[in-house]
């Protein structure tokens, strides 16, 4: 097993500080320090940057961060018994840690991060994992915040997020995440990497905001897509007609075909529909 600083083996911490993992938390824990490592470097230069992290829990991904070199860890971790476990990590490598405890959903995470450039590295608890990709690409401001996201997620939804047209992983998240992202998946990892193992493979996923997404209206392109991959088997003069009556010739004049289903229609064709249909006052 991998050396990457002096503190003790992360089997131990769980064991000293008593921390079983819990279901409602998404606890499943990360202790291959040759895996903690890969994921801290796969998401760049981490020594000019403020690295948010979501979860710490007992602090594998975190320990790699610091090791690898990262400028400071902003880590927000709702589970309290963690904090003991975290405190002798923030001793370890003075002023470059700062845990906040709390949920993530619930905390504005530029006002954390102060301003600078930051990245966010996280094995997300699965439950609240899918919610806080969206407020991040979902962002008013654009660029955002982040210069890099760099997650780990239940294989299912890392596909979903990469997915191409065509397949049939993409829905509202690949396009939305398309639209305003580069990247993709990274890795697999397997479920005996962790503990405990959860029932399904992970994946490691990497984006980095798009500097120039195609011009559309964000809240235009949500509800569009919505009303399209909420009856994704339908034709789209069909799932868009709950947007306006006049949605078949709407679709026409944004250039796609009204007999088409949402999951043929690429990135730069949901921009001209969402783009067509709020010009016409539909959305
Ligand atoms: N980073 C650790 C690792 O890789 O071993 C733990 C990852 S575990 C999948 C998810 C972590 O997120 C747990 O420590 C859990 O307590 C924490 N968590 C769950 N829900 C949270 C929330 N809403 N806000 C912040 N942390 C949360």
């Amino acid at each position: 097993m991998a050396q990457i600083d002096d503190l003790p083996p992360l089997r131990d911490v769980i064991a000293a500080h008593g921390l079983n993992a819990k279901k409602s938390l998404g606890q499943n824990f990360l202790l291959d320090l040759n895996l903690t490592s890969r994921i801290a470097r796969s998401a760049g230069s981490l020594e000019d940057h403020t690295i948010l992290e979501i979860g710490p829990g007992p602090g594998g991904l975190t320990r790699a961060l610091l090791a690898a070199g990262a400028k400071k860890v902003v880590a927000i971790e709702k589970d309290s018994r963690c904090l003991p476990a975290l405190a002798e990590i923030a001793y370890h490598y003075p002023g470059r840690l700062e845990v906040i405890e709390g949920d993530a959903l619930e905390i504005d995470p530029v006002a954390i991060t102060g301003g600078g450039k930051v990245r966010i590295a996280a094995n997300l608890p699965y439950n609240v994992g899918t919610q806080l990709l969206i407020n991040w690409i979902t962002t008013p401001d654009w660029p955002p915040f982040w210069s890099s996201l760099t997650l780990m997620f239940q294989k299912e939804v890392g596909e979903r997020i990469a997915a191409a047209p065509g397949s049939k992983a993409y829905g509202r998240l690949g396009v939305l995440a398309g639209w305003r992202c580069n990247g993709g998946i990274l890795f697999d990892i397997s479920p005996k990497a962790f503990t405990p193992p959860p029932k399904v493979t992970s994946a490691v996923v990497h984006l980095t905001p798009n500097p120039a997404p195609l011009p559309c209206n964000l809240s235009s392109l949500e509800k569009l897509t919505a009303a399209a991959f909420g009856q994704r088997r339908k034709m789209l003069r069909a799932s868009l007609k709950s947007l306006s009556p006049d949605a078949e010739r709407l679709i026409e004049k944004a250039g796609l075909k009204p007999t088409a289903r949402a999951e043929e229609i690429d990135i730069a064709g949901f921009v001209n529909l969402a783009n067509t249909f709020h010009a016409a006052g539909a959305l």
